[in-house]
């Protein structure tokens, strides 16, 4: 499942089933990345979904759902915690919520105020609990072209709903879109990709070369901001391993690449 593109800023979407047009959204500008620690999440698809989601010129919240399953203070918490401050570190806004016990929601009803946004996330991590619960029984369903209107996919047709949010302020818009949970990658090519690792670009601008691709170029400064613990190592590599997939690959093995990533890391918990 891809997200294609996103339309231009000014663009609406119009209601079908009433006779007068209804503006129902503006442009999809959030993705939330939904995940868990069971199933586990992998670095390898946040990485993917991060880039897919930059090079659309969205937003993107990590929004670690199931917090009940890792109290304050426990060990788990504290792993789950070091993972997710690489991302913090970064720029990402990063949420603890649980869909079951209430924690966070409020923070992520904010934050999904006056905005359009898209869930994804591998499937099992709660993203319809969610829904549910910031819906509070008083979702708006529309289904229909959505999909082709906000170019999710080729693939994805009627199953595309969009909800509106209640809640006082500007309204929010949340997209959900089984076949667009899956992010991939396919238009972005192997010299843009890093352009797509956001805390590369001050560095960048420093290497030697203008076109660097920070693999085995000498000077640079991506490499030594690893070195001197200013770019996340695991994002380096995570870089360099998305670099060599889509140099070799094809969309189909790609496709499954990024499959097998997250069964693994499902698997792993
Ligand atoms: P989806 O596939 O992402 O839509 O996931 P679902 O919303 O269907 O949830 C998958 C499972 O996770 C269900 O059994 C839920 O009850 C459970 N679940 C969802 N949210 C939470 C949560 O915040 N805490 C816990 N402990 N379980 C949750
Ligand atoms: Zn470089």
């Amino acid at each position: 499942a891809v997200v294609e593109e996103v339309l231009p800023r000014r663009s609406t979407l119009i209601r079908r089933q009433t006779m007068k047009p209804q503006v129902l959204c503006a442009n999809l500008d959030l993705a939330v990345l939904v995940l868990s620690t069971e199933p586990n999440f992998s670095e390898g698809m946040v990485d993917r979904v991060l880039v897919s989601a930059h090079a659309q010129s969205l937003d993107v919240v990590l929004v670690l759902n199931k917090a009940d399953l890792v109290p304050r203070g426990s060990e788990a918490r504290h792993r789950v915690e070091r993972r997710l401050f690489v991302y913090e570190k970064i720029g990402y806004k990063v949420l603890f919520v649980s869909a079951l016990e209430g924690e966070g929601l409020e923070d992520l009803r904010s934050l999904l105020g006056g905005r359009t946004s898209i869930l994804v996330g591998n499937s099992g991590v709660g993203k319809s609990c969610l829904l549910n619960k910031l819906g509070q029984g008083q979702i708006e369903v529309t289904v229909g072209d959505i999909s082709e209107k906000l170019k999710l996919g080729r693939h994805i047709t009627t199953t595309t709903t969009m909800h509106r949010l209640p809640g006082e302020g500007p309204p929010a818009f949340l997209i959900d879109s089984p076949g667009a949970r899956r992010f991939s990658i396919w238009d972005v090519k192997p010299e843009e990709l890093k352009e797509h690792f956001i805390e590369f670009i001050p560095f960048a601008r420093h290497c030697k070369f203008s076109d660097c691709r920070h693999l085995q170029e000498p000077g640079c400064m991506v490499k030594q901001a690893v070195e001197e613990g200013d770019v996340p190592p695991e994002r380096y590599m995570s870089y360099q391993r998305i670099y060599q997939v889509l140099l070799e690959g094809t969309e189909g093995s790609f496709r499954s690449a990024l499959w097998t990533e997250s069964e693994h890391a499902e698997k792993r918990k």
